[in-house]
């Protein structure tokens, strides 16, 4: 009997190493396909922009004695933009990297919220000359102790995206007020808000809600970089939809500063 019930077991334990093993080289396709995935799109993203670059410098060259002025505008400006583009993309990825490898040391200072949400504001002033902006902190509200610059960037993507994801004509709302001991800040559009099973995944690094915006000039690297600064400024983000309407509300939570 006691042999048959050891070579049950042995039996047992061979099955979990087996199971083990199929487990593990299931992980390591899965990490080797997404590390595949990852530059397909990193070099999608890179790309496009370069083509439409040298697209329109080769047509500046050949058409050159024949354009007017306006063609002329149109062709730089377009070189321009997509220039622009590809700065924004190389300053994600390298956020990120540092993110990643733990580079970013967040300078926290007690901060006056109004003047932060303020700079982003003005930043992200493009924005607000097609969508009807609605800010309400509360007044009064505490110093909170953040690193000013990480805290702007953060803002800016949030407003970016809602310009981006929200019809223009619609409203954008930032507000913020004192819960306990802590501040909760909000960014809230009119869009077509975020699926449901997407709330979190849309924090993965260059996860975007399917086909719908994958045309769209974004990096998919915005958010988790927010969400690490946040993260590395002791506070969290997380996305909702907004109740009752359609809509995206992110949330901030951030640690007041203790005397
Ligand atoms: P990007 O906007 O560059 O694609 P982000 O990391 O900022 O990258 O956002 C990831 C994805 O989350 C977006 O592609 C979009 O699908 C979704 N998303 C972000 N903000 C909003 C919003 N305000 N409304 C609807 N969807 C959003």
């Amino acid at each position: 009997l006691f042999d048959a019930l050891a070579d049950q077991a042995a039996l047992a334990i061979e099955r979990v190493k087996l199971a083990e093993d199929i487990e593990k080289s299931r992980l390591s396709e899965q990490a080797e396909s997404l590390r595949a995935a990852l530059l397909t799109s990193i070099s999608h993203d890179l790309r496009t922009p370069l083509s439409v670059i040298l697209g329109a410098a080769s047509s500046l060259k050949s058409l050159d004695s024949t354009l007017d002025a306006s063609s002329r505008e149109t062709f730089v400006g377009t070189i321009m933009e997509e220039g622009e583009r590809l700065n924004r993309f190389i300053a994600n990825l390298l956020d990120m990297t540092r993110l990643e490898s733990g580079a970013i040391a967040p300078k926290l200072e007690a901060t006056d919220l109004s003047d932060v949400v303020g700079s982003a504001l003005r930043r992200a002033g493009r924005i607000f000359q097609d969508h009807k902006l609605v800010v309400a902190l509360e007044p009064n509200l505490p110093l909170v102790k953040l690193d000013p610059v990480l805290f702007e960037q953060v803002l800016f993507n949030l407003l970016d995206n809602a310009g981006k994801y929200a019809p223009a004509g619609t409203e954008i709302a930032v507000a913020a007020s004192r819960v306990g001991g802590q501040i909760v800040l909000t960014v809230e559009d009119h869009g077509n808000g975020i699926p449901p099973g997407d709330l979190e995944r849309i924090f993965d690094k260059f996860y975007r809600v399917e086909a719908r915006d994958r045309q769209n000039a974004g990096t998919g690297l915005g958010l988790p970089i927010s969400r690490g600064f946040v993260e590395a400024m002791g506070g969290t983000i997380t996305a909702q939809n907004r109740e009752g309407g359609t809509g995206a509300r992110f949330t901030i939570t951030l640690p007041l500063e203790v005397a």
